[in-house]
Order: structure tokens, then sequence, then C-alpha cells
């Protein structure tokens, strides 16, 4: 295991990506029928793949890439500098699913059918928040000690780009294809179907050819509002999975080593920026320290088996199969580290587009006055509260002991109405009191603290 130390986040191995040598042999192992593909042919991420097309279309992706990495570092190093916790804000990122299906008569759901359920993709949504939130109780927790809370919370978008409702969903009828290439088929299936990328997440589920899972397009540096000429990289900007892995144990999920949702939660790892552990390369970089250097990881593991690395010249180095960035089955998985947290964080906050989808997803709705909820109440664990309060302001979160001490103090700036975590750990049981403070008004709530 790395020691973190006093060690940066993000110091480790800057021997950088080795963005073209993704898996070419990959591509020779087409099954015409992917359905009685068995799980140890498939391909878990078309990731690299696809980034090489991207980088065919625009020659300057790499430095743009690079820049976004380097910006990251700066983020996250000016943050330990100033010894400031990251503000506990809860960001939540509206969804849009795409359906693409070949089926001309429209049915929804049933047997190998493309056009999957509406409670097959409400499964995936449902995986999303125990991962990314490290849910007690579901396959998300962990208890490691490098383990955190991303504090990212996933929905199905609300309204549509020109404000009417939804469901988050939409369902698009293709005869001309059965499956889609993961090479230059994410600008046809943009082209079925698009929601503005900054303000969606967008998700197309379909048919993907050779094997693919699913695959993603990462952030970069220059990622506008408009995207940029002479290739908008906005217009495919999301993931695209297969649907034989989209949600969890129902519908078409079929394969044995992957039906726990967790190909959706890797993905979006890489919308957020993530890059898988090993670095793509062999005891490479993915500028995140806390996760242990491993070797190319890019061959699919068929059980939690264990193994080591050799990047410490020892071979002792334990790879993290829990990790989600990781190729090991989905059963294995239930983590993502501090640093990597970190890093998704960073990029909601640097990249122009993901930081649209967050501040645009209006966390909460707006309050005339300021309003307070705190929840659960009585609190085992850390409680959310819920701030609503008049377009975006400058407020503090404090937790007072009856004696009207403060004990933990919160500070946000230029935010709207979100949901914060309020850390309880280490307080002993007993009456507390949280109170909420803006320019102009304070709101105080009890808290018993169990
Ligand atoms: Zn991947």
């Amino acid at each position: 295991m790395i020691k973190q130390g006093n060690k940066s986040l993000i110091t480790k191995k800057r021997t950088g990506w080795l963005w073209l040598a993704g898996s070419l042999i990959c591509l020779l192992t087409s099954a015409a029928n992917a359905q009685s593909t068995p799980d140890s042919l498939v391909n878990r991420c078309g990731v690299m793949d696809h980034e090489r097309i991207l980088q065919q279309r625009n020659p300057d992706r790499l430095r743009q890439l690079n820049e976004l990495n380097n910006q990251i570092d700066q983020y996250l190093e000016k943050q330990q500098s100033l010894r400031q916790p990251a503000a506990n804000v809860i960001y939540r990122i509206p969804i849009v699913v795409h359906v693409v299906h070949n089926n001309a008569s429209n049915t929804i759901g049933g047997v190998n059918n493309v056009n999957i359920s509406d409670a097959q993709i409400l499964s995936q949504i449902q995986v999303l928040n125990e991962d990314y939130r490290r849910l007690p109780g579901t396959n998300g927790y962990n208890t490691s000690p490098i383990g955190a809370d991303a504090q990212i919370e996933f929905y199905l978008a609300t309204a549509d780009p020109n404000g009417q409702p939804t469901t988050g969903i939409t369902r698009h009828y293709y005869a001309q294809k059965s499956s889609f290439s993961i090479f230059d088929d994410d600008l046809l299936l943009s082209q079925i179907v698009y929601w503005p990328s900054d303000r969606y997440l967008n998700i197309w589920v379909t048919s993907i050819q050779d094997n693919y899972l699913g695959y993603t397009q990462f952030p970069t540096a220059t990622d506008t509002l408009k995207g940029l000429p002479p290739r908008t990289n906005d217009l495919t900007d999301g993931s695209i999975i297969d649907y034989r892995v989209f949600g969890r144990q129902t519908g078409t999920v079929n394969r044995s080593l992957y039906l726990l949702g967790r190909t959706v939660t890797h993905e979006i790892g890489h919308w957020l920026g993530l890059i898988h552990p090993w670095g793509d390369a062999n005891c490479g970089n993915d500028y995140v320290a806390d996760t242990p250097p491993m070797a190319d990881g890019s061959t699919a593991q068929q059980s939690c088996r264990q193994t080591f690395s050799n990047c410490d010249g020892k071979g002792q180095v334990r790879d993290l199969m829990e990790n989600y960035m990781n190729y090991w089955p989905d059963a294995c998985m239930n983590m993502f580290t501090s640093g990597q947290v970190a890093r998704m964080r960073a990029v909601l906050v640097l990249n122009a587009r993901r930081a649209k989808v967050v501040s645009t997803s209006a966390s909460l709705p707006g309050s005339e006055n300021l309003t307070i909820a705190v929840y659960p109440n009585p609190a085992s664990s850390d409680p959310a509260v819920d701030v609503q309060l008049k377009g975006t302001q400058s407020f503090s979160v404090g937790l007072l002991d009856m004696a009207g001490r403060q004990l933990r103090t919160l500070s946000y700036t230029d935010v709207p109405s979100t949901r914060v975590i309020l850390p309880v750990t280490g307080l002993s049981p007993g009456l507390y009191i949280v109170r909420v403070k803006t320019g102009s008004e304070t709101v105080s709530k009890r808290l018993l603290v169990q």
C-alpha cells in the first residue's frame, strides 16, 4: 500500500499516459452474437480504444487532457496547502437515459429487448447512488480507511431541454442498425438523440458491437459550453452502455460477472475524470496517490481472486480489486478511494461543462426565506442538512452544544440551495443545535445525536 503521510495527493507516479497503448488485440475478438459470448471474452471498457478515435479527430486533445490533469494537480495542492477541508456540498447530477433500439414494435421490456424497461433503468440509478454515496447496508458500502463517500448523487432528469416535465428516459427506434460500434458511432448516436451536455449527463443505452460493455468521453481542460471546432466534442460527451449490463439483476442484465450495475459506476468515474488505476500502462500513473500502483490491469479478471503487482520490485503490492475503476467482476467492487473522490470533485469545479451540469441542476428548489431540514434526526451517522434559500448566497452551517459553544462550522460561498453533510463523528450522544446563517437570516434546529 502507498503510505499517505504528508504526501501530496497527486505526487505519485508521473510517467504520463500512454494513450495509444490501448489493447487493439481486443478488436479482433468480435463475435456475431454477443449474447452468447462468454463473459471471459468481453471488453470490459472501451475508453482507451475510443480515446484513440477522439485524438484522431482532434490532434490537440492529448494536450487538453494533460492540461486538465495539471489543473487538477494544482487545485488539489492548493487545497492541501490551505489545509481547507473540502466543502461537503453534495453534487447532484441529472441523467438522461437515451434508449436506442431496433425493435420496430416499440415494445418495452422483455427477453433480450434492447428497449429496456423503466424499472431496469431505475435499478441502475439506485446502484449509482449506493456506490457514489458509500451507502451503509448496500453493495456500495465499505469500511476501508482509504475508501470514501464521493458525495455525488444521480437522478433522472425531471425537466427536458425545453423545461417540460420528463421521466429522464427517451426511447428511439432506429431501423438502420441493430448494434453500434465504439468507433465513430458515438456521432451517429448523438445525431439520433442528444440533450445539451452542459445540462445533463447523457447515457445512451443500446447494443454495442465487439463485446464492449461501455465507453465514455473523458473531460478535458478546454471543454467549453459550446464545444470546439471543427468537431465539437460536446455532442458526444457522455457514456454509451450495452443494454446487457445496464441495471442490476433485472430485465436484460444477463452477464454473470457484470450483473450488479458496476459497468456504469466505472464509466461515470471516467466521465468525472478518473483514469484506470494502472494508468493504462505497466505501473503507470492514474494521478491519484492512494490507489496502489499496479501492473497493466486491462485483462478482465474472472473472479475475486487477489493479485499482487511487482511495481515495488518485490511483487508485494496488493491490487485494489475493490476499486470501481479496476477490471474485477462487479461482485468484488465497493470502493472509490479518497484520492479518487478528490479528483472527481475537482473535475466538477474545474471543467466548465461539468460545473454547469451541477450548478444548473439546482440541487434543491430555492426558497423565498431561509429554511433548513436536518435528517435523519435522531442521527446515528453524519446527518444531511438541506439548506434552501433565495438565489445564490454565502452561508455557514454551525453545530453547537446546548451551552451555545460552536463545535463545528462549515462555510459555503455563493452556492444555491443545497444539501450538505454535517460531520458528527466523535460527538457524545445528546442534544445539539444546528444553526445556518446567511448574510441576513439565521435558522436553528435541534439535533439528537445517538
Ligand atoms: Zn474504464
